[in-house]
């Protein structure tokens, strides 16, 4: 009876993968379209100063609205873009805009790392060190202000060559981090050896603390771990403040989520820039021009 109910679950998969394959072909064509025409923007969430809760940088992430496929999240179509190949195209649209923001940003006198997200398709380009320099270059956008969020996958698959390129980025400035750390396959070798800033724990081990005894267990071993290796530590997926409480505890140097913003327009964080909580005294040192 299993058996027979798995035979006829066969027999239904087969037109549920058309249809999913023809989803992704008018995705990936509907993205296409969306680039040349200006269709994708750019949010940002701040990422924050555990202790001072002062603003220090912003993660640049993708939206698009499509007129007939309405809101599609980044997870969906990401995946599609790289499957396709869409990914370079999108990805460098996504480098230049983010580095033209934070070149804006740059030039107000606001010190913000911009940090952008950055697929292994994209990474494992011939020509990707190349582009990035070319583009904050012509941006002039010092490379201390610029963070690429690399997943562990990046680092595995070619781990030779990843390390070459990486190398060659952090001899720019810019820098590195790993992006849903602890999510990945990876060993803690490479830790060691590539040029890393910067740790991102994934919001899968923030979301149960602070009482789960597991997660919470986790994030301390990752804080230790970073502190070992002197890299700078931030949690992403940050709801509520117990859980911002214990990060702060543990030792955590950054946090990103809901609790204090979703991503959003640039116009909107600049509102948070000029009403961000200051603590006493920190008002006189920051710099606005007019
Ligand atoms: P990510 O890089 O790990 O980004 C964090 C995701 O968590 C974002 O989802 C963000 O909106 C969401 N998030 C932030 N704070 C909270 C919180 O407190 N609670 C909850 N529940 N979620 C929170 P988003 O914008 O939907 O992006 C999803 C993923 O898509 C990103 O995960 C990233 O992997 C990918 N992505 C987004 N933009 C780009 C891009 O420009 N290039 C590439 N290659 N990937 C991108
Ligand atoms: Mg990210
Ligand atoms: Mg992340
Ligand atoms: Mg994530």
């Amino acid at each position: 009876r299993v058996k027979e109910r798995g035979r006829a679950g066969f027999r239904f998969y087969q037109p549920q993968m058309n249809v999913d394959l023809l989803s992704r072909m008018k995705i990936d064509q509907a993205m296409r379209q969306a680039l040349a025409r200006g269709g994708f923007r750019l949010h940002y969430q701040p990422q924050v100063d555990i202790r001072t809760g002062a603003i220090v940088g912003a993660e640049a992430l993708v939206r698009w609205h499509d007129e007939e496929l309405g809101e599609l999240s980044p997870a969906r179509f990401i995946q599609v873009a790289e499957e396709s190949g869409f990914i370079v195209p999108l990805g460098e649209w996504v480098l230049t805009e983010a580095v033209r923001q934070a070149a804006q940003w740059h030039r107000r006198g606001l010190d913000l790392v911009v940090a952008v997200n950055v697929s292994a398709v994209q990474f494992q380009r011939s020509n990707f060190v190349e582009r990035v320099a070319a583009i904050i270059a012509a941006a002039g956008l010092p490379a201390r202000n610029l963070e690429l969020e690399l997943t562990e996958s990046i680092l595995i698959q070619d781990a030779d060559e990843a390390l070459l390129r990486l190398n060659a980025l952090a001899a720019l400035g810019v820098r590195l981090a790993i992006d849903d750390f602890g999510t990945g396959y990876s060993s803690l070798g490479y830790l060691k050896r590539f040029p890393l800033r910067k740790l991102k724990i994934d919001r899968s081990f923030i979301q149960g603390l602070p009482a789960d005894e597991s997660d919470a267990g986790i994030v301390r071993s990752i804080v230790y771990l970073a502190r070992a290796l002197r890299l700078s530590l931030i949690a992403e997926g940050v709801e509520t403040e117990a859980q911002r409480q214990f990060l702060l505890q543990a030792g955590c140097d950054e946090f990103q989520g809901f609790l204090f913003s979703p991503a959003v327009e640039s116009a909107a964080f600049d509102a948070l820039l000029e009403r961000e909580a200051l603590p006493a005294g920190a008002a006189d040192d920051l710099a606005l021009p007019g």
